[in-house]
């Protein structure tokens, strides 16, 4: 199950749930669509895998299923 992180990892955005700008890898590293595509050009800079689209969860089950409230802000060094 998707953490559905609160934030952008990079520029520290709010990404809730129901964002349609949020970007994931296949670990979840999150990202908004600015960084995961215009600065990033949709590699992860942590895992090098490609972004796709966060799947937005329903109201019903993020009451039952709620979304990780734990901010990961960790901006990565552009001029490697
Ligand atoms: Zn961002
Ligand atoms: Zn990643």
């Amino acid at each position: 199950m998707l953490e559905i992180r609160p934030n952008c990892e990079h520029c520290n955005k709010e990404l809730p749930n129901t964002s349609t700008e949020a970007m994931i890898c296949s670990f979840e590293c999150t990202y908004c669509k600015t960084c995961a595509m215009a600065i990033f050009k949709n590699v992860c800079p942590s895992c090098s895998g490609n972004f796709t689209e966060r799947p937005i969860r329903t109201k019903e089950m993020i009451e039952k299923y709620p979304a990780s409230a734990e901010r990961i802000f960790k901006p990565k060094d552009l001029e490697k």
